[in-house]
Order: structure tokens, then C-alpha cells, then sequence
């Protein structure tokens, strides 16, 4: 699946100086706007410095692996860093902005967004005949299981014969849900997913919740009536609006909890240095962020702190600073730290908030 990707690792990859190459490219794009790219960046870099020598190596080693192609379909992401002989690229089925960055990190932004929106999602669609499940990662839809329902249908007959007759039948439509939670279970073992939804016919969509363990109920994110009969495509299309307003009210969700701990100063932090201070501490839990802000921030290049804004000159110890995009930097601190992004639409207490706050551990 597409989500096999280790934010924590690329997150914890950083060097001295403007090491790093991120490079965002759809299908959209073309390698000569990579190039000119390139060129611009290395416009500003200074001649015969260490970071101009890395920067030329490293825009080899892109276009050594890429074959001066871009994706097909999608996005790739690739970050690479030829002073940490580092090169890490991810196929994504979604079509993301095009950016190249130089910074001292990859750019981990762009992919940790896509992470949160398009959270890998499993949908059970289920009817008398039959089962089947899916997952969805950006926008490719999966098969990956199924099960024989054969439930018959409902029939008059009268008498005792009806009565074992539904028994019989309630009997098999226990069964053949709890074989489908049994089955989700297996599924989330192998290759876990964040939320669930279940569709198809109406008195199974009921039936099978109530089978559903704790954990796996609280995945929930939809139980919908479906007809009969969609394709795949069609079917997500279906449910697809389900799943962002999932996505929407976790948002809201979080915002409300953290809301809420102001109100007792209890732990939340709001505000991009408190946000960022907290960070550093490692006590976020969950931290939210409004996904049009855009931060200035500075690391030194000789204590690589840092901080808010882009001062003159490093606060700590005097050496010189560069500038970095603050928000990717608080990205990465929450995926060093464990604590998990999630990027909103405009919400009028987080932007008053100056569009950064925190759930935090402690
Ligand atoms: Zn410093």
C-alpha cells in the first residue's frame, strides 16, 4: 500500500547546513521546470562552497535515479542528500503541488499532509451473496478479501417449518458476520488502516456492527445503506464523502479538546512558540495545524537552534542563521517525538490562536 511510509525515519534525517533535496513532481510536471529549478537554487548558493558541491551531487543522484522522468500518474516524492548518502523516493497515487526545496531536512510537509487526509481507509460491502473488502490509499481502491454470505431469502411458509426456517436464517447471518469481523481483524494485523466503513444492505450493515470488537468499532468511521450492484470505482465514489467528513470532525474533535484544556490551563499549548517550545520538549500528543499557514522560522548553523522569526543572528550563541520553513520543522519535531499532525481547514479559535496548537502528554 501506498502509506508505507516512515515519517519518523525521514523526520530524523538532518545534516549541518542546506543539505537536503526535496522534490515534489506530478504528472503534470516536466523536467525541464525541474532544471530550471535546480538552477535557480543553485544561482543563490555560493561558488565553491561545500553546499554548492553537495547541492550539484545531489541533483545528479535525482536525475541518475529518475532517468530525467517525471511520474506517470500521481506524485513522487524524493528527498535526497548526497553528504548523508541518503535517497528515499514514494510513488503516491494522489497529484500533489509541485515543490523542490533545499533545506537542511527533507521536506517532510507536503507528505505528512497527504498522510493525514488521505488516511488509509477499509470498507466492508456486504449483501446476502456475499462480502467484499477493501482498502483505499489515496485514491487507489483495493480488493483484498471477501466471503460467502448465501444467506437465502426471506420466504412465507407458515407455521412451525417458518419459525425454524428463520432461526436458521438469523443463525447464518450471525455466522457470516462474525466471519467478517473475524476477517477485519486478520486484515488490521497485516496491514493496518485508520478507519472503517461498512455498506451495503441494511439489516447487515446493522448486524455487523454489533460484531465488531472495541477497537474495531472504534474505527467506525460510516455505516451505509448501498445499492446493489456499483463498481468499485463508483463505490468509492460513493462513499468517499463519508470519509472526509470523518477527516473534518476529528479535526473539530481535537480543536475541542484542546479547547477544552484551556479553559482549565491544562495541557494544551496554543500559538507557534509555545507549540514549538512544547515540541522540543517532546510532550505533544496531537498537534493541529491549519494547513494554509505558513511560519518563518531560522535554524543556526553553528548550534542549529531554532526558533520564530529570522533574526540577525543566532539568539543563543551569535553564529549565523538561515531561514527555514517553520512549519515543516514543526512537522518533523512531531514525527521525531511520536505525536501525530493533523492538518485543518480554517477553524476561527485556531486561527486566532495565530493557526498552531497542541494536545499535550503531560
Ligand atoms: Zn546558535
Amino acid at each position: 500500500m501506498t502509506q508505507n511510509i516512515d515519517l519518523r525515519k525521514l523526520a530524523n534525517e538532518t545534516g549541518p547546513d542546506r543539505c537536503f533535496v526535496s522534490v515534489f513532481l506530478n504528472a503534470k510536471s516536466t523536467w525541464q521546470w525541474l532544471e530550471r529549478r535546480f538552477e535557480e537554487y543553485r544561482g543563490l548558493l555560493e561558488k565553491s562552497s561545500d553546499e554548492r558541491e553537495n547541492f550539484d551531487r545531489t541533483t545528479d543522484m535525482i536525475r541518475e535515479r529518475l532517468q530525467r522522468k517525471p511520474p506517470q500518474s500521481g506524485s513522487l516524492a524524493v528527498f535526497a542528500c548526497w553528504l548523508s548518502d541518503f535517497y528515499e523516493s514514494h510513488h503516491l497515487s494522489v497529484e500533489l503541488k509541485e515543490h523542490v526545496i533545499l533545506d537542511s531536512s527533507p521536506y517532510v510537509r507536503p507528505l505528512a499532509e497527504f498522510l493525514d487526509e488521505y488516511e488509509t481507509f477499509c470498507i466492508v460491502l456486504l449483501d446476502h451473496k456475499g462480502a467484499k473488502i477493501f482498502l483505499v490509499a489515496g485514491v487507489d481502491i483495493t480488493q483484498v478479501d471477501k466471503a460467502r454470505g448465501d444467506i437465502k431469502n426471506h420466504v412465507r411458509k407458515g407455521g412451525w417449518s417458518q419459525q425454524r426456517y428463520e432461526r436458521r436464517r438469523d443463525k447464518q447471518i450471525h455466522n457470516y458476520c462474525q466471519e467478517i469481523a473475524g476477517r477485519l481483524e486478520e486484515l488490521a494485523k497485516e496491514d493496518p488502516f485508520e478507519d472503517l466503513i461498512i455498506a451495503g444492505d441494511k439489516v447487515l450493515v446493522k448486524e455487523l456492527q454489533g460484531h465488531l470488537s472495541t477497537q474495531m468499532a472504534q474505527k467506525l468511521a460510516a455505516a451505509e445503506p448501498v445499492r446493489a450492484g456499483l463498481s468499485d470505482q463508483e463505490l468509492l465514489e460513493q462513499l468517499y464523502p463519508s470519509f472526509v467528513q470523518e477527516e473534518r470532525r476529528e479535526e473539530e474533535q481535537l480543536y475541542g479538546s484542546i479547547r477544552e484544556e484551556c479553559f482549565h490551563e491544562g495541557r494544551a499549548a496554543t500559538g507557534p512558540l509555545p507549540v514549538l517550545a512544547t515540541l522540543k520538549e517532546g510532550r505533544v500528543n496531537h498537534l493541529l495545524i491549519d494547513r494554509e499557514l505558513k511560519l518563518k522560522g531560522f535554524r543556526c548553523r553553528r548550534c542549529e537552534f531554532l526558533g520564530l522569526g529570522i533574526p540577525i543572528d543566532c539568539p543563543r550563541c551569535e553564529g549565523e542563521v538561515f531561514e527555514v520553513d517553520l512549519v515543516n520543522e514543526l512537522v518533523e519535531l512531531a514525527a521525531q517525538t511520536g505525536a501525530k499532525t493533523e492538518f485543518a481547514d480554517p477553524i476561527e479559535g485556531l486561527t486566532l490562536w495565530g493557526g498552531v496548537a497542541a494536545l499535550l502528554r503531560y
